[in-house]
């Protein structure tokens, strides 16, 4: 596949920006990486399209190709993707006893997956914790997890013969309240396929426990059916996550951007073996270079714009030296402080700014303060932000209204870039800028 890609990147031409013809080239090899992961036809259609629209016009970093550049665009967009808001290894587990549905089909995992589970509660996060087998239709399952339960010191509801799922989460729940346990895990029977059976049943056990978490084990290696097994049990039960297992196999694991892709819902586990401790926590960024299996790519582009982030770097501090300082050099800071989330800018590295950029957080700089701060010098002309200087007040009322802003904030904007430019020009002159440089770069 690397070399198809390659041969289709060498053919594009380089230039500064993405083309739509680039993207539509390169999005064509992501496109077939992606079914080969087995990722569902339609969620890998919408996510090229969605990748399109970004793509187009976006920068390309010197020394990489566009189609290179693509591939990394989509990189970044598979991850924040697949990456929800929430902590994927915290469940919502506090008000003991909390009830864990696991729901999916019947061969998923879901009675290894609960084993699993059950010891990674117990021994990370110290539950007590509870396992129920509601597989009244295989004896043997509800065996496996009381053997299983043996194995992990983990407490199983004992088993009586002619209850109904729904009666034995019942009973599991007033055991759990009993028995003083943090947790317990209900491990729902499968089925071969979705079927109203098996709909009904699980929706009756969800009413009769009301589950804090409800959990769909999904085998890694299914492809398009993934997606049909997803839509119908975040439809008819409602689901708050996806485990998926069986990911220490070949499978490129696509059914995870399906999966997110149509639940909307995080991928909190993945299964990684058959032994009760193979559960670890979904990693976003490892899901995502597998999926696309293009690691070697987005490694170079990464290092490329390492390489011409510290060239620019070098270029201002050139300036600096020359004690230059306007305001596209402010600008500069600006973003690369909005960027690293703070004062821990180049600036505040520097001797003799720090205590300019401690004053700055105290007087309440944060991101929104700095968002402003850029859309101000945004509102100047090319020449006003070479030469500040320039600025009239009927100007300066304007930007500011421009920016929906005062014309006050603007002053202190124009006091901070000549403070700046006077401190340049100091440490230009005693060689202290230099030695500055010296200890960041
Ligand atoms: P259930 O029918 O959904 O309860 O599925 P089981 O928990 O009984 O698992 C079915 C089979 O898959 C068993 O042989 C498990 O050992 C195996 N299995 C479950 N999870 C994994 C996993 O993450 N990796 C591998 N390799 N096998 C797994
Ligand atoms: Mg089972």
């Amino acid at each position: 596949l690397s070399e198809r890609l390659g041969g289709v990147f060498d053919r594009l031409t380089k230039a500064g920006a993405l083309s739509a013809e680039d993207v539509t080239a390169a999005l064509r090899e992501v496109r077939v990486a992606l079914l080969e992961a087995d990722v569902s036809l339609p969620v890998a259609r919408d996510f090229v399209k969605r990748v399109q629209g970004k793509a187009t016009g976006a920068a390309v970093t010197k020394s990489v190709t566009p189609g290179q550049q693509v591939v990394k665009i989509v990189h970044d967009e598979l991850i924040a993707t697949l990456r929800g808001d929430e902590d994927p290894g915290k469940l919502k587990i506090d008000n003991p006893p909390a009830p864990i549905l696991m729901v999916g089909l019947q061969g998923s995992g879901k009675t290894t997956t609960t084993a699993k589970l059950a010891r990674r509660l117990k021994e990370r996060e110290h539950k007590r914790v509870l396992m129920a087998s509601l597989d009244t239709n295989r004896p043997a399952a509800m065996e496996q997890l009381a053997i299983l339960g043996g194995q992990i010191g983990v407490d199983t509801l004992p088993i009586v013969k002619g209850e109904s799922a729904v009666q034995i989460a019942r009973r599991a729940k007033s055991q759990a309240t009993m028995g003083g346990y943090d947790v317990y895990l209900l491990d729902t029977a499968g089925r071969l396929h979705i079927d109203e059976v098996l709909m009904d049943e699980v929706q009756a056990v969800r009413d009769a426990v009301s589950p804090r978490e409800t959990l769909l084990v999904v085998d890694g290696l299914t492809g398009q059916d993934a997606v049909n097994v997803a839509t119908e049990f975040e439809g008819k039960v409602g689901i708050t996550g996806v485990v998926l297992t069986r990911m220490d196999g070949d499978g490129r694991g696509g059914a995870a951007l399906s999966m997110r892709a149509v639940t909307g819902k995080p991928i909190r586990f993945v299964g990684l073996g058959e032994k009760t401790d193979a559960l670890e926590t979904f990693e976003a960024e490892r899901v995502a270079g597998r999926i696309l299996g293009m690691g070697d790519i987005v490694a170079l582009v990464e290092k490329a714009q390492q390489t011409l982030e510290a060239e620019q770097a070098e270029r201002m501090m050139k300036r600096f030296q020359k004690g230059q300082f306007n305001m596209n050099d402010l600008k500069s800071q600006l973003e690369q402080m909005l960027k690293m989330g703070g004062m821990q800018s180049v600036m505040g590295m520097m001797p003799g700014m720090a205590k300019m950029s401690k004053q700055a957080e105290a007087a309440g700089f944060d991101d929104t303060m700095l968002k402003r701060q850029i859309a101000l010098i945004q509102s100047m002309t090319k020449k006003e932000r070479a030469n500040p200087a320039l600025l009239q007040a009927s100007r300066k009322k304007r930007i500011a209204a421009g920016a929906g802003l005062e014309v006050s904030e603007l002053n202190k904007l124009l006091k901070m870039q000549r403070q700046m430019a006077d401190v340049m020009k100091k440490m230009g002159k005693g060689g202290m800028l230099k030695q500055a440089m010296k200890s960041m770069f």
